[in-house]
């Protein structure tokens, strides 16, 4: 997932957007600065703007957001002399998340330098991320996911702010796949590719993120740094251990063709469990 230099959105998060499917919670990982701030104005703007495609720049939403202005947008801000960001201030949010949206559609909460949350106020957020109210959206910043507690961290979409890059965190279906893959078990291969092929659209992209990590295994194999990061680093390696250099590249293949068929609507369920034979059909021959 890339910013570009003019600071648009990633492709695929525009094209989420334009379906309108915006995830509630997202964290922009990244150090405080002038380019973090830019793609704030930018994925706030394209939560909220009517034009298309988002952020359009040029519908009334749009202008107040770059304006600083716009009446659904909260940000609580960073206040150096505040330390800490309190249970308080996450349950004022909470209450306000309540409160219907003024002109937008939905009210965007953004939640500066998130890392200073308390294990008290990560937990007050968690409630908010697990009910989130009907058209409510938070946009958390952070120079590190690391910060977070793993229950929060699992609800936030992430995208990483390096330079002019954002990278989107690995998903744990892919690395759950790569696991089950380097166990060659069948059930772990059939539950594994049932959970990323069960939504179409999110399958192709999943799809995209295992061929992604597939060249990671092979390059690792040949002890190439110049990897995509698709995958966690470890269900990577575990693959790169257990398979061959002619295996990841059969595997690759049968990533594409599960792609080519779930892009052709093939039934899904069908589909995850033919893949699964097949990846295991391959890992049993050299
Ligand atoms: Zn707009």
């Amino acid at each position: 997932m890339q910013f570009s230099a003019a600071g648009a959105l990633p492709a695929e998060l525009a094209a989420r957007f334009a379906q309108g499917r915006i995830p509630h919670a997202v964290l922009l990982e990244a150090p405080a600065g002038e380019a973090r701030e830019r793609a704030v104005r930018e994925l706030t703007a394209a939560i909220v703007c009517t034009g298309s495609p988002r952020p359009c720049r040029a519908c009334v939403h749009c202008r107040k957001v770059f304006a600083g202005i716009h009446p659904d947008v909260s940000v609580l801000e960073d206040d150096p002399k505040q330390r800490v960001i309190r249970v308080d201030d996450i349950r004022r949010i909470r209450s306000d998340a309540y409160i219907r949206a003024n002109e937008a559609e939905c009210r965007v909460f953004i939640l500066q330098e998130a890392q200073r949350m308390n294990e008290e106020a990560q937990n007050a957020l968690l409630k908010l991320l697990e009910e989130p109210p009907a058209g409510v959206h938070l946009l958390l910043t952070a120079p590190s996911r690391a910060a977070f507690l793993p229950t929060v961290r699992s609800r936030l979409a992430m995208l990483r702010l390096s330079g002019v890059q954002a990278v989107r965190a690995p998903d744990e279906r892919v690395d759950a796949l790569l696991t089950a893959l380097a166990s060659g078990e069948r059930y772990a291969l059939l539950r594994t590719s049932a959970a990323l092929l069960a939504d179409r659209a999110e399958g192709l992209r999943l799809l995209g993120d295992a061929k992604a990590a597939l060249r990671d295994a092979a390059a690792d194999k040949l002890g190439l740094e110049n990897r995509r990061g698709a995958a966690g680093e470890d269900a990577m390696r575990a693959l790169s251990a257990r398979v061959t250099r002619a295996q990841v590249l059969r595997l690759t293949a049968l990533v594409d063709e599960t792609a080519r068929r779930l892009g052709a609507n093939a039934n899904q369920q069908l589909l995850s469990a033919w893949f699964a034979l097949e990846a295991q059909e391959i890992l049993s021959r050299q």
